[in-house]
């Protein structure tokens, strides 16, 4: 068959439509929600991308927002005959309308289902926060580092080493306490979860703010094994903290992970659009590599194209780590349908 357009220059392959049959079809619930994944109407973004921009870091030249119906068309795509819902929230870049991103998103996801969280700059007083939430319809909040105001065009991690309070400050903690709101909380530092501010910091969160309803994203951003042994038996007794896994390709963390903190704290997600990239990653102690068969400014280090022929998708090579990882703990299908569906319904109070 043709190869299908996805999103940016990612089309959905035969190599695709094999790796889905033979890994993932009789594996993957028939029930899918993706807790984090990024919807972004192209209209709302600020700056445009110049090629000079685009030279200067390699993210720019990877993400490109995708709106809501393309969003739906590229989940209905990757994930055949499967019914699909997810927790969308916008590009959380000062690069967009980040109000106006959050208003549509009202629309979209309410038309379709979805449920969605708002981006939130740090810079908000309590009533602005509960204004936006209460006028969004949305269940909580995605904070990020790089909306902290004062940023450099040249990269996002001028405040990478930040505290988690500079952009998900205390007083819109309170808030997000008060209505039991949901938080995707992407966590700073080029240490990564482990670091241990992230660590105290995260518990302080949850012993003065224990309503919240706190999720790391990418499981602490812990994509080596090295750092997620460092990280995650830190918070396997804080019950009540979630994780969810997007954008973990390392079997051995997703078992750590499954094993450390259980399954019924793991949410399924994807950091799409990002992950519909080709390829695949490889690792070395604390260190990754990101192969892709697509030629970027940023891709110089290719693999043979034989190799490269065979890449797909990196949502779909994360599925295959989740999958090795729940075989290898023998988990039974309620609990790989709680960690695809339960645990999100349940945590977003989205149960019939
Ligand atoms: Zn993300």
């Amino acid at each position: 068959m043709l190869p299908i357009p996805l999103h940016h220059v990612w089309e959905y392959t035969d190599v695709d439509r094999a790796f889905w049959q033979r890994h993932l079809e009789d594996w993957v619930p028939k029930r899918i929600f993706d807790v984090h994944t990024h919807v972004n109407e192209p209209r709302f973004r600020l700056v445009e991308r110049t090629e000079e921009m685009r030279r200067q870091y390699w993210v720019n030249e990877l993400s490109e927002p995708i709106g809501a119906a393309d969003a739906q068309r590229c989940y209905e795509t990757v994930f055949p005959g499967r019914e699909f819902s997810c927790l969308a929230f916008g590009h959380p870049s000062l690069d967009y309308d980040i109000e106006a991103s959050n208003a549509s998103l009202r629309v979209e996801c309410a038309r379709r289902g979805w449920s969605h969280l708002i981006v939130s700059r740090p810079d908000w007083p309590a009533e602005r926060l509960e204004e936006e939430l209460k006028a969004s319809g949305a269940l909580g909040v995605k904070p990020y580092y790089s909306l902290i105001p004062g940023q450099d065009p040249s990269t996002r991690d001028k405040y990478l080493e930040a505290s988690i309070f500079q952009f998900l400050p205390h007083q819109q903690l309170e808030v997000l306490d008060q209505r039991a709101a949901c938080i995707v909380l992407h966590v700073p530092k080029a240490d990564r979860l482990g670091h241990p501010e992230n660590i105290a910091e995260v518990k302080q969160i949850r012993r003065q703010y224990p309503r919240a309803r706190l999720i790391i994203a990418h499981l602490g951003r812990c994509y080596t094994l090295p750092h997620a042994e460092e990280a995650l038996p830190q918070l396997a007794d804080e019950d009540g903290l979630y994780f969810d896994n997007s954008a973990v390709l390392n079997p051995e963390v997703h078992r750590l992970a499954l094993r450390t903190l259980g399954p019924s704290r793991i949410l399924y997600g994807t950091d799409n659009p990002i992950f519909y990239m080709r390829g695949r990653r490889q690792w070395k102690g604390k260190t990754y590599i990101n192969r892709t068969s697509y030629p970027f400014y940023f891709n110089k280090d290719r693999e043979p194209p034989e190799v490269e022929a065979e890449y797909t998708l990196y949502m779909y090579e994360a599925l295959r780590a989740l999958r090795s990882a729940c075989e290898s703990l023998s988990l039974g299908s309620g609990e790989i349908e709680a960690i695809f569906h339960g645990n999100a319904e349940r945590l977003l109070g989205l149960q019939e």
